[in-house]
């Protein structure tokens, strides 16, 4: 049997040990230190780098989680208690929590067709009616790049200017991506990368803020590290956080921004195959690049497949409950009661999934969009049903450095032969 084919599994350069090492050597085995300087410093060089040899100056700051990431780029926007935040509803979770944790109402705006991500005339208008409904302003603007796909940044930027709401950029799964050839994270107030273990590169667990200038990135560094003021005792004027990132941590990040220009390569590489050896097949459409200004990362590849393919065996799909969460969410089961949900995938997709992971290949639906989230059930929501159709009919399929040619041709293989024609 062929070794299991991961949606998207982290692959070491080598140097990280090197810099692991350096930080035990030289007792550095806290959350600071010379591999989190080495690793904001890489981090800036990468995500400051305009194509033609130009530059941004945009500061970075190493932090214990892309989650921790947004909430204090929330903070630092001045959100409140009571707020309301304007959120991608095409997204992973944490993109809206943090919102939560800070007492605030995340209101969800949907997807525009071509890119997956927040649909700027519907965001226009959740803001006027926001404005109508409350007296107020929404307090951000939380645009996700859904896959690595950036969002219309250039759209969405103007009305939050046009407004004055600042945009949070949440670039977590898209670290690398372009548009119109600047790095995702550094249009907006504040932009977010992940770097958990299944992201674009990892450092176990991490995530970072890329900041205007010194002063918001001072101000973060205040936040996520317990706010403490500068005296010779522990003396606290506001709540601060534990998230700043570990200088352990920051040595594996370091490693991998060796090689993030090869996995950002590997992923298009496999995006491109994947479209080639699709292209004969009616019913399956990859998410593509929707114009040259759009230069995604290809994080994780997309595919949809149409309602009218027949797959085998999808009469049964949705008939057990499946034990353990997406992801294996860190071995962590909270078991579910029911097999099926009042929003799902459409019957052939689920059946193609199963097929999938019999074959000993990893794939997953597409996110389910937060308004369709029971815990958000009552959140304000702004719909033109893209993002529900999109779920229903979307699958994710294995990116990363391990997938090789062979098998995404095994992968393309598979799915043919559990189609009914
Ligand atoms: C992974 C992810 C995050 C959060 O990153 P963590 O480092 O896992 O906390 C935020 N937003 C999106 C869209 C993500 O996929």
């Amino acid at each position: 049997m062929r070794e299991r084919i991961l949606l998207c599994l982290a692959h070491m350069s080598g140097k990280e040990q090197y810099y692991i090492d350096e930080a035990f050597k030289d007792n550095w085995v806290v959350p600071m230190g010379p591999n989190v300087d080495g690793f904001e410093s890489d981090l800036e060089c990468f995500v400051n780098s305009l194509e033609g040899g130009a530059s941004l100056d945009r500061k970075v700051v190493g932090l214990s989680a892309g989650t921790a990431a947004i909430h204090l780029a929330l903070i630092a926007c001045g959100v409140q208690p009571g707020d309301e935040v304007i959120v991608q509803t095409f997204t992973f979770c944490a993109s809206s929590h943090p919102v939560m944790y800070v007492g605030a109402t995340p209101v969800f705006v949907d997807s525009e067709p071509d890119s997956w991500n927040m649909d700027p005339d519907l965001l226009e208008k959740a803001i006027e009616d926001r404005i109508a409904k409350t007296g107020k302003k929404p307090k951000a603007i939380i645009p996700v790049a859904l896959y690595g796909m950036p969002y219309q940044i250039d759209r969405i930027m103007e009305i939050g200017n046009r407004y004055g709401i600042p945009v949070i950029e949440d670039a977590a799964e898209g670290f690398g991506s372009r548009f119109d050839g600047q790095v995702l994270g550094t249009f907006g107030r504040y932009g977010v990368l992940s770097f958990n273990g299944n992201k674009m590169i990892t450092t176990s667990g991490g995530g970072a803020l890329i900041c205007k200038d010194e002063a918001d990135k001072k101000e973060i560094m205040f936040y996520a590290t317990q706010a403490r003021e500068s005296y010779p005792y522990y003396q606290h004027e506001r709540i601060g956080y534990n998230y700043r990132m570990s200088n352990i941590c920051a040595g594996i990040g370091r490693g991998q921004m060796t090689i993030l220009e090869e996995h950002i390569a590997h992923h298009k590489h496999v995006q491109q195959l994947y479209c080639e050896l699709f292209k004969d097949v009616e019913g399956i459409t990859m998410h593509e690049n929707p114009s040259p200004r759009y230069d995604s990362n290809f994080w994780l590849c997309a595919a949809t497949i149409s309602p009218e393919i027949r797959v085998k065996g999808q009469e049964n799909a949705y008939s057990e409950i499946i034990s353990g969460s997406v992801g294996g969410a860190a071995g962590v089961t909270h078991a579910a009661k029911v097999a099926t949900t009042d929003c799902q995938p459409n019957s052939n997709v689920e059946a193609l999934r199963i097929a999938l992971d019999a074959a000993n290949i990893e794939a997953r639906p597409l996110w389910k969009p937060m308004h369709k989230q029971p815990v958000y059930k009552n959140m304000p929501a702004y719909l033109n049903g893209v993002s529900e159709s999109l779920f229903k009919v979307g699958i994710c399929l294995p990116a990363g450095p391990y997938v090789s040619d062979d098998d995404v041709r095994y992968i393309v293989d598979t799915i043919k032969e559990n189609i009914i024609r």
